[in-house]
């Protein structure tokens, strides 16, 4: 490890200790290598060298885990547990991840270059405040009392009712842009709901989920009921999405591995659940208070460094305030503090790796060679790590490949728009539907515009505004199902109708 990461002197002790101790697997209660003995390095990207190496699960390693998760879920004692004492482990554990916070908010910062105080105040509060808020459902899990009328049978009598049931093993596959934050809406929801999990965490960020691990093992659940397998996505991710005795699979990426999960998942068709891409709308009209409408579409589309799946990154403004909004925006954009994960104020870091900011840069070539124009950053920063500047573009067409495609870095388009019939359409033209933001001082406005936008979230006068409570998900090629809320254990059970004749 000659060439380690020099973030590593800014560490306190607790997590420097986490970061000497070998990396492996958690499977069954008990923390194993990789059965091929194979590890991967994972890598600081505010400097683009190694904090360390850790086991790499394959088929092999997936297949055990699954096994402990089974029988986990086949014989208890978890199964067996009530509710009230899901609910007790499920607070402990956010308890725990509380008074670890500092701990897994540097492990954040490392691993994935957002800012430590954002990594704490943002992703760490808001995976404790789901798994807080899940908590609260393994209680509430009710049926329904159901009359019937069955035409066939005029006089018979019948007692009939729903029962709510974990739908059993769950396989979850993570991305890299909330680490934590993205096991907590995975875990939280299934552990309430009764199920067992194999969480596969994204080959580039596996720390906090090793480390959830050991807090899981602290809090008291039950051996295999949660199994952690870092490794890569076309070997451990896809053995887990097609293993025959996984339940469900609930994956969030890209749409195009959306796709390949849902046909590894067709050979025993387990149920799947799919949080994917967006190309999400801004659209600022021209009586939006410009004082929040300007700061609000830049940090929409530049929040997490412009790497966040509900990312407003086709910014719409009424023609008349274009100048203005896009001149504003600009100004945000030029003026962010471009730092590594432990400097303080900073507002833009590095992208996750070389491979997201050659390919976010070339999206900024294309837009180039396109004919559009950079009216802020444009450029790659020539420093070690994986920079670009926040960008954005204006004389953009329709059908250009930025203003089509989902970038995943700091790059917004901006369209001037004159009739706000066109909303609609144009909120409408991509394949997504993950969510779309409106800024506008006229409720009358707002409320015809909303129904139209085909999103699972619609902001009004905010964006990115997450709550344990709402729902999230896509239309369109942006997912299936609903995370959050009581639209998550949905997900996670199956309704048995239990229907008795009577006497
Ligand atoms: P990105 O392109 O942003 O890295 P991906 O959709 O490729 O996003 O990755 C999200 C998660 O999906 C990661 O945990 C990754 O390992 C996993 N993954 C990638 N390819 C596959 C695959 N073929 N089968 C299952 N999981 C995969």
């Amino acid at each position: 490890m000659d060439k380690m990461t020099h973030d590593i002197q800014e560490l306190s002790e607790a997590t420097r200790n986490f970061l000497v101790k070998p990396a492996k697997m958690l499977i069954g209660g008990k923390w194993l290598d990789s059965q091929e003995g194979g590890t991967f390095e994972t890598i600081n990207p505010s400097d683009g060298e190694t904090i360390k190496f850790v086991s790499e699960g394959r088929a092999a390693d997936i297949d055990l885990a699954v096994g402990a998760a089974r029988k986990a879920f086949d014989e208890g004692p978890w199964s067996r547990m009530k509710p009230d004492e899901r609910e007790r482990l499920l607070h402990q554990f956010a308890d725990l991840i509380e008074a670890n916070a500092d701990e897994l908010a540097e492990l954040e910062a490392l691993d994935n270059g957002k800012a430590k105080l954002i990594a704490r105040h943002v992703d760490i509060a808001l995976a404790i405040d789901c798994f807080r808020y899940m908590a609260g459902w393994p209680t509430k899990l009710t049926g329904e009392t159901i009359p019937l009328s069955t035409p066939f049978a005029p006089g018979a009598n019948f007692f009939a009712y729903t029962q709510r049931e974990p739908v059993g093993v769950v396989g979850q596959i993570i991305p890299w842009n909330f680490p934590i934050l993205m096991a907590a809406w995975k875990l939280a929801p299934a552990l309430a709901a009764g199920c067992t999990v194999v969480l596969k965490p994204a080959e580039e960020t596996p720390l906090t989920a090793l480390r959830l691990g050991e807090l899981i093992m602290e809090a008291g659940f039950p051996d295999g009921v949660v199994n952690i397998v870092p490794g890569f996505g076309e070997t451990a991710g896809a053995a887990l999405a097609a293993h025959q005795a996984v339940d469900k699979i609930a994956f969030t990426g890209s749409t195009e591995v959306g796709k390949l999960i849902l046909q590894a998942a067709a050979g025993n068709l387990k149920k799947v659940s799919l949080e994917l891409g967006g190309k999400s709308p801004t659209v600022v009209f021209a009586d939006a208070d410009m004082d929040v409408a300007i700061p609000g579409a830049a940090s929409a589309a530049f929040f997490n460094h412009g790497q966040t799946c509900c990312a407003g990154t086709r910014l719409y403004v009424e023609e008349s305030a274009f100048e203005r909004v896009v001149e504003g925006v600009s100004e945000v954009a030029s003026n962010m503090s471009v730092g590594a994960a432990f400097d303080e104020g900073m507002e833009i870091g590095p992208l996750i790796s070389q491979k997201q900011l050659d390919r976010v840069h070339g999206y900024i070539e294309e837009g180039f060679k396109e004919g559009a124009r950079a009216t802020a950053g444009g450029s790659r920063i020539d420093r070690p790590g994986y920079f670009v500047e926040p960008t954005v573009m204006v004389d953009t067409e329709p059908n250009m490949k930025v203003v089509k495609e989902e970038i995943f870095g700091p790059v917004l388009v901006a369209m001037p728009f004159s009739d706000p019939g066109e909303i609609g359409p144009l909120a409408n033209d991509t394949e997504y539907g993950l969510a779309a933001s409106v800024w506008s001082r006229d409720i009358n406005k707002i409320h015809k515009i909303v129904p139209k936008i085909k999103a699972g979230t619609i902001w009004v006068n905010c964006h990115n505004t997450l709550d344990s409570a709402l729902p999230f998900g896509g239309y369109k090629q942006s997912g299936w199902g609903r995370e959050l809320g009581k639209s998550a254990l949905d997900m996670y059970t199956e309704t048995k109708s239990v229907c008795m004749q009577i006497g």
